[in-house]
C-alpha cells in the first residue's frame, strides 16, 4: 500500500496532464505541480491562499460534474484577474459506485478548439498555454508586422532565436512537471529583459524567441546580454536551486535579409552556431556583427578591469575669469590609460560604460575621487574652487544620486558648496515631476546644478525655470564660430542674458582662441573654459597653474598700484 501510495506520488508529479483530487464531499485534497503550472496564470492573479488553486479546483470540477464521471466536460473558468480561460476535463470516481465515491480524480487540460476563435474573451487564441507567452501562430503574424513597421521607419528588427542548454537534462532528473515550472519562470524572466512593445514566444519545447524593432544594432546585444544573466540567475525548482543557460542566435533584418522566412531561418542558424559554439552565449548570423559585438564586450570587460586597477585618472580643467585671467573653477574629466591601448577618450568609453550601467560605478568613483581632490587642495591653502562633475543620464536616474553624492561630501569632508553637478538639457525632458524633486534635494544639500552643453536640446527656454539650477554651460558648438557668425554669436548673446534674466551663472566652453575671448567679455559672460587657457590636465599640473595664474594676478595688480605709490 505503502508503495502504491509513493507510485501514485511520483506519477503525480510527473505527469504533463493537471490533476485535481477532490474527496466524496467533493472537497478538493489537492493538486499537481502540472495544474499550478497549467492555472498558473490565472491562479497568480489570485489575492490570497484560499482564492487560490483550490478555488480555479473547485470551480472546474464542479463544472465537470454536471455531466457523468468518465465524460469530458469542455468549458470556460472566470479568472479572478478577470480573464476567462477554456479548459477540457474529464472526472473518475474512485472506489465507489459513482453516486458515493470515495474520490474523485480530474484531468484538466487547456482546451483550444474553433468556437474560441469566435469568443476572444474565452481564450486568448495562438497563445502557450503553459507560459502564457504568444506561441508558434502568432510567431510569424508578429515578424511580419515588426518587418512591416521598420521598412516605414527605417530601423532594424531583431530576431533572437533561444534555446535552453541541456533542458532534457532538467526534464529527466527533475521530471516534467519541474521542466514546465521551470519553463513558467524563463518566460516570465524573459518578459522583464524586454520593452512592451516587443514580443516574446515560446516557440516550442525550450525554444523562445524574442522580435524587436530596434534603432541601433548595439540594442540587439544589449537585450541578447540581459537575457544572459536574467537566465543565469538560480531557479527555485523543488527546494533545489537549478542553474540553466540559454543560447541565442541574433538575426537582423533588413541587413541579414529581405524577408521574415530568411530572418528566421538566419536566426535558427545563429541559434546553432551558438550551441556548438559552446553554448550559454549568443552568436549574430552575421560576422560582422559578431566582430562588433566581441570588441563592445572585451571593452565592457577592459573597464572592469580598469576600475578595479585604478587605470582611471580625473583631469581637471580651469574654468578662467576672463577678467582677471585667475581660475575660478574647473571641471573634473575622467581619462582612461589602458596599459595596452593608451589614453581613451570618455567620448569613446563613458557611452558603453552608460549602456552596461558600469556607468554607476565609474561615476561615483570620479565623485568621490574630485570631492577628495579638492577638499586637499583647500587643506594645502589653495583658493577654495567649485569643482564641477558630470553625471550621466543614467546616474542622474539612479535612485541612489543623492546618497552617493551625501557620501562623497562626508567620506571627503568636502563643504557642499565647492561642488557642482553637470547634466545635460536632455535629462530635463521626461518625469519633470520626479527631476525637479531629484534636483531640489541635491540644492538642498547645499550643491550646485549645472545645465551642461546647453542649447543643443531643444528645449524651450521658459522651461528652464521650473528647475532648481544654478549655472548655464553654453555648448562649444555656439563658441566655435562665435566671433566669425553673426548667427551663432546672436545665440550666445541671448543664452547669455536668459541666464542673467533666470539669476544664473553662465560658463562659455570650448573658447579656443582670443576673439572668443573677447566676445565673451563683451557680452557679460566672464567665465569661460576651453583650450585658450588650458585643456584638461592631471592634478598635480592644475595646481602648479592655478598657483601660477594666481601670482601673475598678484604681480599684475602689484605692477598696476606702483606707481600710483611712487607718485
Ligand atoms: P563635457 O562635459 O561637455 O566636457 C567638455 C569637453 O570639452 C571635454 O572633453 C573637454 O576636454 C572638451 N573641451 C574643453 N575645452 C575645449 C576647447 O576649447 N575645444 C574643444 N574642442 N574641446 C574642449 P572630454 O574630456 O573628452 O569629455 C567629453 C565628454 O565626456 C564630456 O563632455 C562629458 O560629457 C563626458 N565625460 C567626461 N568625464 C566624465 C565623467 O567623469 N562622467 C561622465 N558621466 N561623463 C564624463
Ligand atoms: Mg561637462
Ligand atoms: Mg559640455
Amino acid at each position: 500500500m505503502k508503495d502504491h501510495h509513493a507510485l501514485f506520488e511520483v506519477l503525480l508529479e510527473n505527469v504533463r496532464d493537471a490533476v485535481v483530487v477532490a474527496d466524496g464531499e467533493r472537497q478538493i485534497l489537492r493538486v499537481n505541480k502540472a495544474f499550478e503550472a497549467i492555472t498558473g496564470h490565472c491562479a497568480r492573479a489570485f489575492v490570497e491562499g484560499e482564492h487560490g488553486h483550490a478555488h480555479v479546483a473547485h470551480q472546474l470540477l464542479e463544472q465537470a460534474l454536471t455531466i457523468p464521471p468518465g465524460g469530458r466536460w469542455n468549458g470556460v473558468i472566470r479568472c479572478s484577474d478577470g480573464s476567462d480561460r477554456k479548459f477540457e476535463v474529464t472526472v473518475s470516481a474512485v472506489n465507489g459506485s459513482g453516486d458515493f465515491p470515495e474520490k474523485y480524480i480530474g484531468l484538466v487540460r487547456p482546451a483550444f478548439d474553433d468556437a474560441a476563435l469566435a469568443d476572444e474573451a474565452t481564450i486568448r487564441f495562438g497563445y502557450d498555454p503553459l507560459t502564457g507567452l504568444p506561441g508558434r501562430e502568432l510567431f510569424s503574424d508578429r515578424i511580419d508586422q515588426a518587418l512591416l513597421s521598420v521598412n516605414r521607419s527605417g530601423k532594424s528588427v531583431a530576431l533572437m532565436i533561444m534555446g535552453l542548454d541541456r533542458f532534457a537534462l532538467i526534464n529527466d532528473a527533475l521530471g516534467h512537471a519541474a521542466g514546465d515550472r521551470l519553463l513558467i519562470e524563463v518566460a516570465r524572466r524573459l518578459k522583464t529583459c524586454i520593452r512592451e512593445t516587443d514580443t516574446a514566444v515560446r516557440l516550442d519545447g525550450d525554444k523562445f524567441a524574442l522580435v524587436m524593432v530596434i534603432a541601433d544594432l548595439d540594442d540587439s546585444v544589449i537585450v541578447a546580454e540581459k537575457v544572459l544573466s536574467a537566465i543565469k540567475e538560480p531557479f527555485l525548482l523543488d527546494q533545489e536551486e537549478v542553474v540553466v543557460t540559454f543560447s541565442i542566435g541574433i538575426a537582423i533584418y533588413p541587413s541579414d535579409c529581405d524577408n521574415g522566412a530568411q530572418l528566421i531561418k538566419n536566426g535558427d542558424n545563429a541559434l546553432h552556431f551558438a550551441k556548438v559554439s559552446g553554448r550559454n552565449q549568443y552568436q549574430f548570423f552575421s560576422k560582422d556583427m559578431n566582430q562588433k559585438a566581441r570588441s563592445r564586450l572585451e571593452l565592457e570587460a577592459r573597464m572592469r578591469r580598469a576600475l578595479v586597477n585604478e587605470e582611471f585618472i580625473v583631469y581637471y580643467q580651469p574654468k578662467v575669469s576672463a577678467e582677471t585671467g585667475q581660475v575660478v573653477g574647473m571641471e573634473a574629466l575622467i581619462r582612461w590609460m589602458d596599459p595596452d591601448l593608451g589614453m581613451i577618450s570618455p567620448g569613446e568609453f563613458i557611452p558603453i560604460a552608460e549602456e552596461t550601467g558600469l556607468i554607476e560605478e565609474i561615476g561615483t568613483w570620479v565623485l568621490r575621487r574630485s570631492c577628495r581632490q579638492n577638499k586637499y587642495w583647500q587643506d594645502i591653502g589653495l583658493k577654495p574652487l567649485k569643482c564641477s562633475v558630470n553625471v550621466s543620464a543614467r546616474q542622474f536616474r539612479s535612485r541612489d544620486l543623492v546618497d552617493i553624492v551625501v557620501d562623497s561630501l562626508e567620506s571627503t569632508g568636502l563643504d557642499p558648496k565647492w561642488l557642482e553637478l553637470e547634466i545635460t538639457e536632455s535629462m530635463l525632458m521626461n518625469d519633470v515631476d520626479i527631476v525637479v524633486r531629484k534636483m531640489t534635494a541635491l540644492r538642498e544639500l547645499g550643491v550646485g546644478l549645472s545645465i551642461d552643453d546647453f542649447g543643443t536640446g531643444y528645449s524651450s527656454l521658459s522651461y528652464l525655470g521650473r528647475f532648481p539650477i544654478t549655472t548655464l554651460k553654453i555648448d562649444r558648438a555656439f563658441i566655435a564660430d562665435v566671433d566669425t557668425n553673426p548667427k551663432t554669436a546672436e545665440i550666445a548673446r541671448a543664452i547669455i542674458g536668459l541666464s542673467r534674466g533666470l539669476n544664473l551663472e553662465v560658463v562659455a566652453e570650448g573658447a579656443e582662441v582670443a576673439g572668443h575671448i573677447a566676445f565673451l567679455r563683451e557680452h557679460g559672460c566672464d567665465t569661460v573654459q576651453g583650450f585658450f587657457y588650458s585643456r584638461p590636465v592631471p592634478p598635480d599640473e592644475f595646481e602648479r597653474m592655478v598657483r601660477q595664474r594666481a601670482q601673475a594676478y598678484e604681480d599684475r595688480t602689484l605692477a598696476l598700484a606702483q606707481p600710483e605709490r611712487t607718485a
